[in-house]
């Protein structure tokens, strides 16, 4: 018996303990006893030695999107969608990618002498084992989607993270970077954003490295001899400004299908909106650090010092200051920046699995799961610890087939592919298929799906207790549930903090966070009202988008033995399971209600500070009325009707109705009023995204005009359960 199987059986006795307990009243069943028994059946396929047998193929080669590896990629889960029954295929699209010719990054002092040439290649030495796959010819130099080319020698200006609130203040103290390279850490935001920003004050160009403090040697031992960064990794990634719109550049709302016609296509040179100007590149800390140390003016602010040995300085001098006395360096640096990119229309390649619905009324309300299986490098953690566990979950789905189950909603499950360069694959198929998605129930996401063995989701809230739920059914490697251990973790994270973590959550549960962006849930929630979830299981993990995520990183670091890869496919499972078989939608309008009058509630607030005066009445009121009407149907949603179709038409609808059709003042493709990725953040959410935008900017117009359609979405989305609840 190896360690895998005895570890398997470990969990599969927990699995009959569990099945002989009562059953569970889980929310939307009128009876759970059929579903558990399914349920049983299907958590005992899922194997770690098979998924890690998934990501050893996946991951044996760098696997860019549009590479004849990544097509390899695609192949090989189409045939396991295909030998577990569902109707598979591969779907092309055609979008603009750019592919790094040329990459040079160099730095001299003011007497022209060279301070270091890069990129230096991603190595690490054989002390501790090396890496087996660092060296492969494939490997493209690390550079970042949506980078233009250019030819530019500047001098250069250090701005911390390049975060809005990093350019106001070196603005305030009278530095410019106009005509400069700024250099920037990776962390805070996404980083298009830190372009977005550097591009709006002219720079000319940015450097994005990645700074011990954040994911190197300050956070640990590094690769190989612990999980984090090594002074040549880089961390790759799309610089496409991904909270104007996602997807192909040149073809926002409409599916990049490879027979569009060009006429249909935005042309490169009006892409502004969505694609940077100035050119861009990412470096590790070893061709960033003789840049940082020789850099003159000022001394950084010092919540701007990372962990390079020497003090940090601003690279110019301010109003306030007098050079000479602050500094012993006060002589200029330029750095020349060299990028050739190849950007061109490349194809590439969803595959879509589908197990066909039986209820005849509801087989068109579909649910949507998916992952992307494209990667900057070998991508082990991201994203083929998510594909892996999710082949074991499609695993786990052809036996049910086989022992004659057929789920009542169909189940449509997607291997994305181009989400590294700005969700492609999964924008793209979402636009495609709109119209049918206005039913789709659910879009379950995951992405990283492994990188350590601590459980975490973020969800739409109506779909928070959802996932708690399902959480309580899987057993953890550590013993009890996944939900047991969660909860723990989070318990032990809360006592180590000072003061307990900010949240806009309104009980006192397991804690959700809150969907923003930088993954394939985004088209489904933020443009359509898809409810999504996103889940993952973390841990110490700093090569992202490094070479380094490979396959020795993972069996050394993530998941040795893959038992949270079996436990991440269980979890996936059941989501879509209980999505495509449940009596009533087991939406919960009464929680979401509670923390959209929380958002209002801090806006409110935070419109005070800034000194606006705004008129909240008619979103408080239409958010009260929505909060009162959650309460109603969830009642009616535990008594349902004996036919509940038409309940849940209404459920689903009333989700749909938080979409404003108009979009975001500046970002028309974001439709949600509750739920975008801030213009500024990229990543992390912000919550009724057009009015606290406003009260950011201290616009109170803007402000004022979005709390309309806010306070409209609420009092549509309220009738609709209102009259459901009658
Ligand atoms: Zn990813």
């Amino acid at each position: 018996m190896t360690r895998f199987q005895s570890l398997s059986c470990l969990l599969s006795l927990a699995l009959i303990a569990s099945a002989q307990a009562p059953t569970p009243q889980v929310f939307g069943y009128r009876d759970f006893t059929q579903q558990a028994k399914w349920d049983e059946t299907f958590l005992a396929v899922p194997d770690a030695a098979l998924a890690g047998e998934h990501l050893k193929t996946l991951t044996s080669a760098p696997h860019w999107a549009s590479s004849p590896e990544d097509y390899a990629t695609a192949q090989y889960v189409a045939e396991k969608f295909k030998a577990a029954g569902l109707q598979t295929e591969i779907v092309p699209y055609k979008v603009l990618l750019n592919k790094p010719v040329k990459i040079v990054i160099e730095a001299f002092d003011a007497s022209g002498s060279r301070l270091m040439s890069g990129p230096t290649p991603e190595h690490v030495d054989n002390k501790n084992g090396g890496d087996p796959f660092q060296d492969d010819p494939r490997i493209l130099p690390a550079f970042n989607g949506s980078s233009p080319s250019g030819d530019i020698t500047a001098e250069v200006v250090y701005a911390n993270y390049g975060t809005l609130a990093d350019f106001q203040q070196l603005a305030k103290l009278g530095i410019s970077v106009k005509g400069k390279i700024v250099i920037v850490r990776y962390g805070e935001n996404f980083r298009g954003i830190k372009t977005y920003i550097a591009q709006q004050y002219g720079a000319a160009g940015v450097l994005i490295y990645s700074d011990p403090a954040d994911d190197g040697y300050f956070r640990g031992d590094v690769y190989p001899k612990g999980p984090w960064r090594p002074e040549t990794a880089v961390q790759r990634g799309s610089i496409q400004f991904l909270p104007i719109y996602p997807g192909d550049p040149t073809t926002p709302g409409i599916a990049a299908t490879p027979d569009l016609p060009a006429s249909k296509r935005i042309p490169a040179d009006k892409l502004q909106a969505n694609q940077p100007s100035i050119p861009t590149n990412p470096l590790s800390y070893h061709d960033a650090a003789p840049i940082l140390k020789a850099l003159g003016g000022d001394e950084s602010p010092r919540e701007w010092q990372g962990a390079l040995p020497f003090t940090y300085h601003l690279g110019a001098a301010g109003n306030k200051s007098d050079a000479s006395t602050k500094n012993g360096n006060s002589a200029h640096i330029t750095v020349h920046m060299h990028l050739e990119q190849d950007i061109a229309l490349r194809t590439i390649w969803d595959v879509i699995g589908t197990i066909p619905g039986t209820n005849a009324a509801q087989k068109d309300d579909w649910v949507v799961a998916g992952n992307h299986r494209d990667a900057w490098v070998y991508g082990a953690v991201d994203p083929n610890s998510g594909t892996a566990a999710m082949l074991e979950t499609v695993h786990g789905l052809g036996e049910l087939l086989k022992q004659g189950w057929h789920p009542q909603r169909t189940i449509v499950i997607g291997s994305w592919d181009a989400e590294e360069e700005g969700l492609m694959g999964s924008t793209e198929w979402a636009e495609q298929h709109e119209k049918i998605l206005a039913d789709a129930v659910a879009y379950f996401n995951t992405d990283v799906g492994v990188s350590g063995p601590n459980f975490n989701a973020a969800a739409v809230p109506s779909l928070k207790q959802f996932v708690r739920e399902v959480t309580k059914e899987v057993p953890s490697p550590k013993g009890g549930t996944v939900y047991d251990q969660w909860k723990a973790e989070q318990t032990a994270a809360n006592a180590n903090r000072r003061r307990p973590r900010p949240t806009n959550q309104t009980d006192t549960e397991v804690r959700i966070g809150t969907l923003g962006s930088g993954s394939d849930y985004t088209p489904f929630i933020q443009h359509l009202g898809v409810p999504s979830t996103d889940i993952g299981s973390d841990g110490p993990y700093g090569v992202y988008h490094s070479t380094f995520d490979d396959y020795a990183w993972f069996t050394k670091f993530a998941d040795p033995t893959f038992v949270y890869e079996q436990q991440q496919a269980r979890i996936f499972g059941l989501e879509i399971l209980h999505m495509a078989d449940t009596d009533v939608l087991p939406y919960d309008y009464e929680l979401y209600g509670k923390e959209i009058l929380n958002y209002i509630d801090a806006a409110e607030k935070r419109a005070t500070e800034q000194k606006l005066n705004l008129d909240f009445t008619a979103a408080l009121t239409a958010a009260k009325r929505f909060a009162a009407a959650g309460t109603a149907i969830r009642a009616t949603q535990a008594a349902p009707p004996a036919d509940p179709t038409a309940l849940n038409q209404s459920l689903r609808a009333a989700e749909e109705a938080l979409l404003n059709p108009v979009g975001l003042p500046k970002r028309s493709w974001f439709k949600h009023t509750i739920y975008a990725p801030g213009e500024f953040t990229g990543y992390a959410a912000v919550v009724i995204p057009g009015v606290s935008e406003g009260i950011e900017a201290a616009d109170s117009p803007r402000a004022q005009s979005q709390l309309a359609p806010l306070a409209e979405a609420l009092n549509r989305s309220a009738a609709i359960l209102e009259a459901a609840a009658k």
